[in-house]
């Protein structure tokens, strides 16, 4: 479920002279709506001129037959947001478009710029203007005042500034690039379809569109797409970051990252969680639909029968859909009703993904008690989150964090459980089946890839604003 837990963004690119590009990009943002449901937009070129449409709202209300068949040509990039830099308004909708004339390019990214202020400044003081409140503009602005006369080294020069995590897909001319940061904290694929090629924040968005997956971009790569075929430039990369709630939690089950398909990775999860944390129960249960498969895997290994105890109303979507803790209170109710008949005297296990500011998960503590459960077990596949994130992910300060503060045990009253227990690192890395080099791990060790603690402690000490805008922009 993920309380108050938020990735940013999709991206998807297609390349396909003669296909509907427009509606290809329509049905890969459908596929990643679960990346940003805050607003949508796509943006088409023939190379010549550039068509942009973009709204606030899920892919299914901004897009009809009359907006889809205005979005002409060979070149498609798309994108759905969830605001973490910049607030949520129209003008921060993606794809952005700047520059003039032949020196103009379109943009879409999931991720957060670290030293996006910074830039900002330098920019501004060098005469670049910003109609958003968006570090995505100023990567935009950063490509665009590079001395550079190829695109593609205009982007690497870009990259040699730029700190913190970005996926982005990037129309320029007649070309269309997939990029991804040195650190790869955000998934980026590529793929083929129909004599073209196509570009997603995830593979998922590719099986939907009948694309086959070819590979995952590299952490530090540039693909370049055009009339001549597809060109690979490689950046030095230090270490790589990949971000771990990728498998957790953002990313769908049936996406593969890194090799790896989530839906094992996750019912792995369950395994080590009852590995770790068995306790005597009736039954099991994981809070759909993120949790699901651990409910799965924390059943097969612990042998205690897997029940669906919440029924999910699909329709309301995520509970932070609206970022806004009003909202987020009500949407717990209005996500989940249990059934009684299943819950009545049982002593339930109930598998999570995830506790952050420790908001959310007391109610649906509450909801299975009223329910008659007699005791519950809450299992977090996710291990205790202590500190921030500044790649992307809206988890709030530090101060909000709940294990920040205080002990597990402490938590487990907080929230009303009979028991409380987390997977460890170990076990998560150990269910993922990958290095543990790998991955970004700093939410839970406060160990940054990158240099953070100007903007940890600043954050740290901050309440946190009506509207965070950290480029200093004014709000319209
Ligand atoms: S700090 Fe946590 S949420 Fe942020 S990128 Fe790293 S692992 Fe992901």
């Amino acid at each position: 479920m993920a309380e108050n837990l938020h990735e940013c963004c999709g991206v998807f690119g297609v390349y396909a002279p003669g296909e509907d590009v427009a509606r290809l990009t329509f049905f890969a943002l459908f596929a990643l709506q679960h990346r940003g449901q805050e607003s949508a937009g796509i943006a088409t070129t023939d190379g010549r001129g550039l068509n942009l449409y973009a709204r606030m709202g899920l892919v299914s209300q901004i897009f009809t037959e009359d907006s889809l068949s205005q979005l002409r040509g060979d070149i498609a990039i798309g994108h759905n947001r969830y605001s973490t830099r910049g607030s949520s308004r129209i003008t921060n909708a993606q794809p952005i478009v700047v520059g003039k004339g032949e020196n103009t390019i379109a943009i879409a990214h999931n991720g957060n710029i670290v030293n996006a202020e910074h830039l900002y400044q330098e920019l501004s003081g060098q005469g670049y203007t910003f109609n958003t409140s968006t570090d995505t503009e100023v990567i935009a602005n950063l490509i665009l005042s590079s001395p550079e006369k190829r695109v593609v080294d205009k982007i690497r020069y870009a990259m040699h500034r730029l700190q913190g995590s970005y996926s982005l897909t990037i129309m320029a001319g007649h070309s269309l690039y997939g990029v991804r940061d040195p650190l790869g904290v955000r998934p980026l694929c590529l793929g083929t379809i129909d004599g073209g090629w196509v570009i997603a924040s995830e593979s998922c968005a590719l099986d939907h569109i009948g694309a086959s997956f070819l590979r995952e971009i590299e952490p530090g790569e540039i693909v370049s797409i055009n009339g001549n075929g597809i060109e690979s430039y490689q950046g030095e990369v230090d270490r790589k970051a990949l971000c771990i709630f990728e498998y957790i939690y953002f990313a769908r089950p049936d996406s593969v990252i890194n090799g790896r398909l989530l839906y094992p990775a996750r019912l792995a999860m369950g395994e080590g969680l009852a590995e770790e944390h068995r306790v005597d129960a009736d039954l099991v249960m994981g809070v759909p639909d993120s949790a699901t498969a651990a409910g799965v895997g924390y059943s097969r290994w612990s042998g205690i029968p897997l029940c669906e105890g919440l029924l999910k109303n699909r329709y309301v979507g995520r509970t932070f859909i609206e970022p806004d803790q009003r909202i987020r209170d009500i949407g717990v109710q209005l996500k989940f009703n249990p059934l009684p008949q299943m819950l009545d005297g049982k002593r339930v296990v109930v598998i999570d993904d995830s506790i952050v500011r420790g908001t959310t998960t007391p109610q649906v503590v509450k909801l299975l008690r009223r329910a008659g459960a007699r005791e519950v077990h809450m299992r977090i596949c996710a291990p205790p989150i202590r500190y921030p994130c500044f790649f992307g992910v809206d988890m709030a300060t530090r101060a909000e964090l709940i294990a920040a503060h205080k002990t597990v045990a402490e938590v487990r009253d907080f929230i009303g459980a009979d028991s409380l227990g987390h997977l460890s690192i170990n076990g998560l890395i150990k269910a993922v089946g990958l290095p543990r080099e790998t991955f970004c791990l700093a939410c839970f060790t406060g160990d940054y890839p990158i240099p953070v603690q100007l903007e940890m402690d600043k954050l740290a000490l901050e309440a946190p604003p009506d509207e965070y805008n950290p480029l200093g922009v004014k709000q319209r």
